[in-house]
């Protein structure tokens, strides 16, 4: 019996629903399928206004034209992120400022973040890891004080809350992915939000291509223009149409996630003989049930739970090589150590969490976790 590390929902639908936008004749972007998913999220979660784009990748870059990011601008960001969190953001010129880890969650601490502000500093990027919600009260309240941006990266966080309010609905900017590896998919693709209706016009011309395309169809204009820089963000709608058969699916989806999810947290959380920590969810955070993970005190153990696991064929992962570390950035780095961010890449393992697990195989995997 092999447990691979994920395998990707499909509710059934998705075919039919692709069909229907093949046989309409309307397969390029912003069609039918488009604007369900988009006032599905705008209604389900409260978004001033939401664009799917091609990938979370997507979403961050036009995240970074919109807030307009200038060479030499300083972008603060977590080092324990994926790297589309920071390219976004040189790809514009930025200049990366790593905050470190909180010392309980992999998420940014945001005591940390008022000490690494300069003149130079645009904005606070923060990403909602495994999707528990950062202390956005204490960050948005920073922003405030020096005139910042506030980013959310939410890429893991879909369905996910802080004191009540939608992740992605609390920064300037939010941005989401529908990878395979999360918890809804069109395969490829993302979503950037927008909670400051100051950026919104602006937003459906980058999506464009930097034209004014979407006001021409409205009527709005008599011919539509070359009007700002762009790209081609937007899905066609092929993708949109996969991605609405998994919206309709969502609220089942995340109860069997959240089931699978606590049945690990209730078995390893039994078990007395504590080698490792449990993901700590602060009491402003829910829990999407977006990954499990546990937290090693040494890399050896961790590294000897992959092995056994693999020779179980059972797949468990780790991430991230901390960006500060990375080929591409140590040299720009200022040399800080960001020691909760270098545990969390060393010690830090991620279970099978996905929709279709088994009882039998996460029996499985628990057995084998809790004899080490
Ligand atoms: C998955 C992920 C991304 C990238 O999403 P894509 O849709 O694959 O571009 C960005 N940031 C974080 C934190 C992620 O987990």
């Amino acid at each position: 019996m092999k447990i691979p590390f994920n395998k990707p929902f499909l509710t059934g639908k998705e075919t039919f629903y692709i069909n229907d936008a093949v046989n309409s004749g309307k397969i390029s972007g912003n069609g039918k399928y488009t604007k369900l998913c988009h006032s599905f999220f705008e209604k389900k979660y409260e978004f001033k206004k939401c664009f799917l784009t091609t990938s979370c990748t997507d979403a961050l870059e036009m995240a970074a034209i919109l807030l307009d990011i200038q060479p030499g601008d300083e972008v603060i960001l977590p080092s324990f992120t994926f790297v589309s969190t920071a390219n976004a953001f040189v790809l514009r010129g930025a200049k990366l400022v790593f905050a470190d880890s909180s010392n309980q969650n992999p998420n940014i601490d945001a005591s940390k973040i008022e000490s690494l502000i300069t003149k130079n500093t645009k904005v606070i990027v923060v990403v909602h890891y495994a999707g528990m919600a950062c202390e956005m009260d204490e960050i948005m309240d920073i922003a405030n004080q020096y005139n910042l941006f506030v980013v959310e990266d939410a890429a893991q966080a879909i369905d996910s809350f802080y004191k009540g309010k939608p992740l992605g609905s609390i920064g300037h900017l939010g941005a989401f992915s529908f990878h395979e590896t999360k918890n809804i998919t069109s395969g490829e693709g993302g979503m950037l939000t927008i909670n400051d209706e100051k950026f919104i016009e602006r937003a459906e011309i980058i999506w464009e291509k930097g034209t004014n395309r979407s006001a021409f169809f409205r009527g709005e204009i008599n011919k539509y223009n070359w009007v700002d820089i762009g790209s081609s963000f937007l899905p066609s709608e092929v993708v949109s149409a996969f991605l609405y058969a998994q919206l309709e699916c969502l609220d089942d989806l995340q109860k069997k996630r959240k089931k699978i999810w606590s049945k690990y947290f209730e078995a390893f959380n039994l078990n007395q003989n504590k080698t490792f920590e449990l993901p700590y969810i602060p009491h402003y955070a829910t829990n999407n049930a977006h990954m499990f993970y546990v937290n090693f005190k040494t890399v050896k153990e961790r590294d000897e739970l992959i092995q056994i696991l693999k020779k179980n064929q059972i797949l468990a992962v780790f991430h991230y090589i901390p960006l500060h570390s990375s080929p591409f950035y140590f040299n720009k780095h200022d040399r800080r150590i960001l020691a909760n961010c270098d545990r969390f890449s060393d010690c830090l393992v991620r279970l099978p969490l996905y929709n279709d697990l088994k009882k039998k195989e996460q029996s499985k995997i628990i057995n084998i976790v809790n004899e080490l």
